[in-house]
């Protein structure tokens, strides 16, 4: 049987899964909303990627994680690799566009940036507290103006007059676009002023200070909206770069890093039989009070992490 890897990309809006041969070709993907449970979403996402993946010619030796719930993913799929997002999306780019300068990345609830000299991160920034310039934002504001968001980017094509739109804070920016909309803006010039807004925030945020140079690579959820990246071209007056696979490449660098590792273990998809279960527990040793999530396999205890210090580490019984 050939070898292939899995990696998997859980954020706090998206769970994104590949699998690569080793050539890094994607044999199977999936992409579907976490909607708060990232265990409930893991074991979609595994059942999705099992039915389009031919189990009788391929076997899956190699299993990756990323995003902000790579830690809890890694334990639940038995992982040998658990990798940032940086990394992750910086291997994932690299392997496609190997002279790349500089990503851009714009997620549901966060973005980042990545600069890269030679195909190495010599500079990163990200943003986890802002929201004016991640796709939930858009989201918002495409409700506010009762569109979905998926109607955005060609609606702003349409626009020859981009209205400014405040873009310093979500707040700043949903009053400003209430007020807009009063006098009379039309809808396609808000809508183009709101990508641009988007687009400026991130500048002035995550990519302030940054030498950002071409070719520019943008990835993420919001690079599938062509407002975006219109807004994108015009500001950096560059060419920007967006791939068919834009919102999986997390998933793809993880997945090669999988196969680079030496170790290999065969993966098993049946995980939906399994139950998982995570507690917080309170370290109370010290004033830290540092939360400890537990992870529970079929009711024994697998990982724990989230303590500062030893004193606080809790020990995992070897089942019998
Ligand atoms: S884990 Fe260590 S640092 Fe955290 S509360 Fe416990 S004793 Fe304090």
């Amino acid at each position: 049987m050939k070898k292939a890897y899995l990696g998997v990309d859980v954020g706090s809006i998206s769970t994104k899964g590949v699998i690569i041969d080793k050539n890094n070709k994607i044999l199977a993907e999936a992409y579907l909303w976490t909607e708060g449970n990232p265990i409930g979403a893991v074991k979609r996402l595994i059942s999705e990627l099992a039915n389009q993946f031919e189990q009788k010619k391929y076997k899956v030796v190699g299993v990756g994680t990323t995003g902000s719930a790579r830690k809890l993913t890694g334990t639940i799929l038995g992982a040998n690799v658990v990798k940032n997002e940086i990394t992750a999306h910086a291997i994932g780019t690299t392997s496609l566009y190997p002279e790349v300068r500089t990503i851009f990345e714009i997620g549901g609830q966060d973005s980042k940036i990545i600069i890269i000299e030679d195909g190495i991160v010599v500079d990163y920034a990200m943003n986890t507290l802002c929201a004016a310039g991640t796709g939930a934002f858009l989201t918002s504001q495409a409700r506010r103006l009762g569109l979905e968001v998926e109607e955005f980017g060609p609606l702003a094509l349409q626009s020859n007059n981009p209205t400014n739109i405040a873009a310093r804070c979500t707040v700043f920016a949903e009053s400003d676009l209430v007020h807009k909309m009063q006098i009379g803006h039309r809808r396609e010039d808000i809508v183009a002023g709101l990508c641009k807004a988007v687009v400026t925030n991130y500048l002035n945020n995550v990519g302030k200070g940054k030498k950002i140079k071409s070719p520019i690579v943008f990835q993420g959820g919001v690079s599938k909206n062509i407002g975006v990246i219109k807004a994108f071209s015009d500001v950096t007056k560059e060419e920007i770069i967006v791939d068919p696979n834009s919102h999986l490449l997390g998933a793809l660098g993880v997945a090669i890093l999988a196969k680079n590792k030496k170790s290999e273990k065969d993966f098993d998809f049946d995980i939906n039989e399994i139950e998982f279960e995570t507690r917080g527990v309170e370290c109370k040793k010290c004033a830290n009070n540092c939360e400890i999530i537990c992870v529970f396999k079929d009711g024994y205890l697998i990982d724990s992490w989230g303590n500062r210090c030893e004193n606080g580490a809790i020990k995992i019984k070897e089942q019998s």
